[in-house]
């Protein structure tokens, strides 16, 4: 069978789904790989790198015809309209979110794959493209609210006086937020922390940070995602939120609930409290934000002085090794999907990883609509 890498197509992407490296890992499980001219120029993979590789660079129609094409971004109405009927696209999907993709991918005869879709058990970990999006997404967080803020983020003491270290707070201690609190803490930033699940405390504190309780009990589902708060709940954190951000030079905020919108956790009121030059990352932006002063994908400075970055392309920020890491995922899910390294593509989908990214079936002409999962 023929992989195909396309050029993503949504404006500013950076991201490939394929390094040089990548593709020739999914030609060695027996495929045709095929990128598209200039798909990887974002990502420090210029085609000359794939074509050293041993990976044909060909135009967009050769890319659009393989029987399995790969990507970054969801495919758009117009590149569904060009996959062949049965034939297999995989990408992030958001499924739950977008009820359209899903219906066109169907009407065209199309099996569509979720990365985003593979289920959080320790056996699907190598395949998991939103844990390695998050961890050099909340790396870049604090790199870029470093580079906004005015001052060092560690504490000196120095002949002309002393320099406080830089306070920062990061709300959610997922994947992203632990980056976060790593790449904070190396730079010699106070980190205190808080996630509406008291386990990651020790994984806080573990990190040299503090994590920040609040006197409630949240539930947790049994895929480890946590789940939407409660009104009383969300009344007893909202003076904690207040209080550390106040007090906060850098706010990072993570705090997400799958398939539902991010949770408002930051109130206008508490960011027009915030010092003068302080900076809030809100890495939630692509889903709503958790902070109410957010504007996705700006960078906005409030009345009262405070930076609030919106900007929903973090890991797109560098592009060379998310897309490394991308690709990867990609070629431990293709190999789970070519049991026999001949470069075909099958799906069991009595196997609990693949029946989660099923999203569509192609059954001949039209294909069955497989999300969601069962439970
Ligand atoms: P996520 O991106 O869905 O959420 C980020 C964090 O926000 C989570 O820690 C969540 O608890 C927190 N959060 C949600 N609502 C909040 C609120 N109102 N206030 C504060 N925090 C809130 O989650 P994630 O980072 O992708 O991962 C969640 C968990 O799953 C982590 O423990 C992670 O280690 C685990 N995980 C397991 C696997 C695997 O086993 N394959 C893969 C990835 C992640």
């Amino acid at each position: 069978m023929r992989i195909g890498i396309p050029r993503e197509s949504r404006p500013g992407e950076t991201l490939v789904a394929a390094t040089a490296k990548t593709a020739a890992q999914l030609a060695a499980l027996g495929y045709d790989v095929v990128v598209e001219a200039g798909a990887g120029a974002a990502a420090d993979q210029p085609d000359r790198a794939f074509t050293d590789a041993g990976v044909q660079v060909v135009t967009a129609d050769e890319v659009w015809g393989s029987d399995v094409v790969v990507k970054v971004n969801a495919p758009t109405e117009a590149e569904i309209a060009s996959l062949r009927s049965g034939a297999t696209v995989i990408s992030l999907m958001a499924p739950a979110r977008s009820p359209e993709l899903v219906a066109q991918l169907a009407a065209a005869g199309v099996t569509g794959l979720a990365m985003d879709a593979v289920p959080r058990i320790s056996r699907a970990q190598s395949m998991d493209v939103l844990s390695s999006m998050a961890n050099v997404a909340g790396y870049r967080a604090v790199i870029e609210a470093a580079h906004e803020f005015g001052r060092l983020f560690t504490g000196q003491v120095t002949a002309a006086g002393k320099v406080p270290p830089a306070r920062v707070f990061v709300v959610g201690a997922g994947v992203a937020g632990l980056a976060a609190i790593g790449a904070a803490g190396s730079l010699g930033a106070i980190v205190r922390a808080f996630d509406v699940r008291p386990e990651v405390a020790e994984q806080v504190e573990s990190m040299g940070a503090q994590f920040v309780t609040v006197d409630m009990e949240q539930e947790v589902s049994s895929d480890g995602y946590a789940k939407e708060m409660t009104a009383e709940q969300e009344a007893a954190t909202a003076a904690m939120y207040d209080e550390e951000a106040r007090a906060a030079d850098i706010v990072i905020t993570t705090a997400l609930i799958p398939g539902r919108p991010a949770p408002q956790l930051v109130t206008a009121e508490t960011v027009a409290a915030m010092k003068p030059g302080s900076v809030v990352v809100d890495m939630a932006a692509a889903n709503g934000g958790n902070v109410a002063a957010t504007v996705t994908d700006q960078r906005v400075v409030t009345d009262n002085g405070v930076t609030v970055l919106g900007y929903t392309d973090l890991a797109g920020r560098l592009a060379a090794q998310t897309s490394q890491l991308y690709g990867t995922n990609v070629v431990n899910l293709l190999k789970l999907l070519t049991p026999g390294k001949d470069g075909v593509l099958t799906l069991d989908t009595d196997d609990v990883i693949q029946r989660g990214i099923a999203v569509t079936l192609a059954r001949g002409d039209s294909a069955e609509v497989m999300w969601p999962p069962p439970p």
